[in-house]
């Protein structure tokens, strides 16, 4: 008789939802911009408005909202769902002149080079990789003075253009750039037509890194960076009007902001100028 009812309770246990057993976890910022790393019982399914969201077989997964991201969102986890409310930001306008006229007005043999190298760039940022790099953390790639910030209305030349979703750090030309978490290289190009020397690393899960306007750029696609790894050297390529490290992040079609991830800039250090131990 015990024997059965003892049975019957591990039965009953089995049957407990996995995510009773493990309360959903969120940890980031809900603001437009912001990466939320999230954490479940293994094998639980989550969906963000309704989409598919990877989880890691350690039950991990991170979602991220774009510069313009509506105020809700749903999340669903299992049994668990949830309204997350969105804070919305205010962004800054930022005058860029001295563009070349070059880049301002492409020719048709430019045009056609601008949409090759997008499709490089969508096929790179289309990985969809089961790693969970992210949930190591990031730290800056490079220190120094941040001179331009995600989200800002640009104006090129004083034309009005898309809004600027990188963060810009100010350093020399050579300055050393290093991964900001661990990932895999998907794209490593020496000169392309808008981001001159680019490199992207993906984190894992569709969240990615990208790199712009490098000098010189010190990995190949398909290498394995840890955090610190040396990747790049700052430069001044593209539509760039002065040497500076734009980092970027995206999750799927969502544009997020890096400076959340990486915290407060350390501060600020002699220019890195690492020479041996580039991979
Ligand atoms: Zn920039």
């Amino acid at each position: 008789m015990i024997t059965r009812l003892l049975t019957a309770l591990v039965c009953l246990l089995a049957l407990l939802p996995a995510a009773a057993l493990r309360a959903l976890e969120l940890q980031g910022p809900l603001v437009q911009g912001g990466v939320v790393v999230g954490r479940v019982a293994p094998g639980t399914p989550v969906t963000l408005d309704g989409r598919r969201v990877r989880v890691s077989g350690e039950g991990v997964f991170v979602i991220g909202f774009d510069r313009d991201s509506p105020a809700t969102h749903t999340l669903v986890a299992g049994p668990d769902k949830r309204a997350l409310a969105i804070k919305p930001r205010t962004y800054d306008i930022q005058k860029v002149t001295g563009i070349a006229q070059r880049i301002m007005e492409p020719t048709k043999a430019d045009l056609e080079r601008i949409a090759r190298e997008q499709a490089l760039i969508d096929r790179a940022r289309a990985t969809d990789d089961a790693r969970a790099d992210f949930a190591a953390g990031f730290r800056w790639p490079i220190t120094g003075r941040i001179s331009g910030v995600y989200g800002s209305q640009r104006y090129y030349n004083g034309v009005p253009s898309r809004p600027h979703y990188g963060v810009d750090v100010a350093a020399p030309v050579g300055a050393t750039v290093r991964a900001p978490a661990p990932g895999l290289v998907t794209l490593a190009e020496p000169d392309l037509f808008y981001s001159g020397g680019t490199v992207i690393i993906d984190h894992g899960h569709r969240l990615s890194s990208s790199f712009l306007h490098l000098s010189k750029v010190l990995v190949k696609v398909g290498q394995r960076v840890e955090a610190g790894d040396v990747i790049a050297q700052v430069g001044a390529t593209g539509r760039a009007t002065g040497p500076h490290l734009d980092w970027r992040m995206a999750w799927k079609d969502a544009r997020v902001d890096p400076q959340l991830l990486a915290g407060p800039m350390p501060p600020a250090q002699a220019p890195d100028h690492a020479t041996g131990g580039a991979k």
